[in-house]
């Protein structure tokens, strides 16, 4: 791994015709950290949100030990690069058999999620009717504080829970619930609501429970997406959770993807060509920004030039470097006024569903990776807050 000062170091000194992928994995330490210290239970990384080796790596250094996987292929990544010693949850509510199969059998998966009878059977033809699972029935709940619905593909209704649970508790060597309250969730009101759901499905289906699972969905920090400080959501889950009717001995669990990893990653990219507001550049929307292109989103941006910019900041849209139209952020993008050809341009906060997402259309990728040492664009973990050059317009309060 190469390793750089900055991301101004990486843009003037190596000047770079790809996208690089900056890594900070200091940044991953601390969000770790915060959550190991501060949630008031266990905290499980969702691994889609990024599966980089490195990350899952600096996670599991920094007291990680859970880690919630979704496929076979994450099942076998976490446990190569862990060599064995992470626990895995395999939480995805609709799963091949092989893929049980091989998770209980090769890989010592206990944990399984599910949501339908259908799934609870086949995970017992799969393990072979096993007596030592940890069963985690997935409930609907609402997205509606969330800025990515997670409502409509997964989870029991109220009126199916009674029989799913009480078969589920026949079953499980441990009965969990699980939910999702969508991701990059603006208030903590998600978890206090989705945990009274989970109380009337408990009160209906008199059944003992010894997990809760409040999942992902816990934010990070993006431009005209400032949440308040995650200490508020542990309290709003923590209070939700003790006055439930669980067991004196459940435990708590939750799934943090974005929130460990968002400010892990940045990308550099240069600007090819300018028309108007109109900034075509290294990187898009089959690169790391796909979720700038086809959701929306306004990642935070910073022109890297030696000498700063004295110009008014203005908004900008971007163009991926494919020749597909879809290949459009609309932003806006906030840089100085006289951004040009030839100059770089940091987007931060791609840790989460940005890195991840990068595919080979059209013959533009890029592996290129390198460690910085300087501050991500904005931060939910730094004390103190730390200030970036300009273009980089995240207030935090
Ligand atoms: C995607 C996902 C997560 C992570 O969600 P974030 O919003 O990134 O925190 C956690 N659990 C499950 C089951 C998921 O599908």
């Amino acid at each position: 791994m190469h390793k750089h000062p900055s991301a101004l170091g990486v843009a003037t000194t190596l000047k770079p015709a790809a996208p690089v992928t900056l890594i900070r994995p200091e940044a991953a330490a601390r969000a770790a950290r915060f959550f190991v210290e501060k949630f008031p239970g266990r905290s499980l990384y969702a691994v889609k949100a990024n599966p980089s080796p490195d990350l899952i790596r600096t996670l599991f250094a920094s007291g990680i030990t859970h880690f919630d996987v979704a496929s076979i292929a994450e099942v076998r990544l976490v446990a190569e690069t862990l060599e064995g010693q992470a626990k895995l949850c395999f939480m995805h509510p609709v799963k091949a058999e092989e893929a049980i199969a091989e998770a209980y059998h090769s890989h010592g998966v206990r944990t399984f999620s599910l949501d339908t009878i259908d799934e609870l059977e086949k995970i017992m033809r799969a393990t072979g009717d096993a007596t030592d699972l940890e069963l985690c029935v997935r409930l609907r709940v609402s997205s509606e504080h969330s800025e990515l619905s997670l409502a409509s593909k997964f989870g029991a209704e109220l009126g199916e829970t009674r029989e799913l649970l009480m078969a589920t508790r026949q079953a499980a060597d441990a009965l969990g619930i699980c939910f999702h309250v969508g991701s990059q969730a603006m208030s903590p009101q998600a978890y206090s609501d989705a945990i009274e759901r989970v109380r009337a499905a408990i009160v209906d289906a008199a059944v003992t429970v010894d997990i809760i699972d409040v999942g992902g969905g816990f934010p990070s920090i993006y431009p005209g997406m400032e949440p308040v400080a995650l200490e508020n959501y542990f309290e709003a889950i923590h209070r939700g959770f003790e006055s439930l009717p669980v067991s004196y001995s459940s435990e708590l669990w939750c799934e943090p993807g974005r929130a460990l990893s968002a400010e892990y990653s940045s990308v550099v990219v240069r600007v090819e060509r300018r028309r108007g507001t109109e900034l075509y550049i290294t990187d898009g929307a089959y690169g790391a920004l796909f979720d700038a292109a086809h959701i929306g989103w306004r990642f935070p941006v910073a022109l890297l030039r030696e000498d700063e910019s004295e110009a008014e900041l203005e908004g900008f849209s971007f163009y991926g470097p494919t020749c597909d139209d879809m290949d459009h952020m609309v932003g806006p993008f906030m840089l100085p006024a006289d951004v040009k050809v030839g100059d770089y341009i940091e987007i931060g906060m791609l840790g989460a569903y940005g890195a991840a997402m990068r595919t080979g259309f059209n013959g533009f990728t890029s592996e290129a990776t390198i460690e910085v040492e300087d501050e991500p664009m904005a931060s939910l973990y730094a004390e103190p807050v730390p200030v970036r050059r300009r273009g980089n317009v995240i207030k935090l309060g």
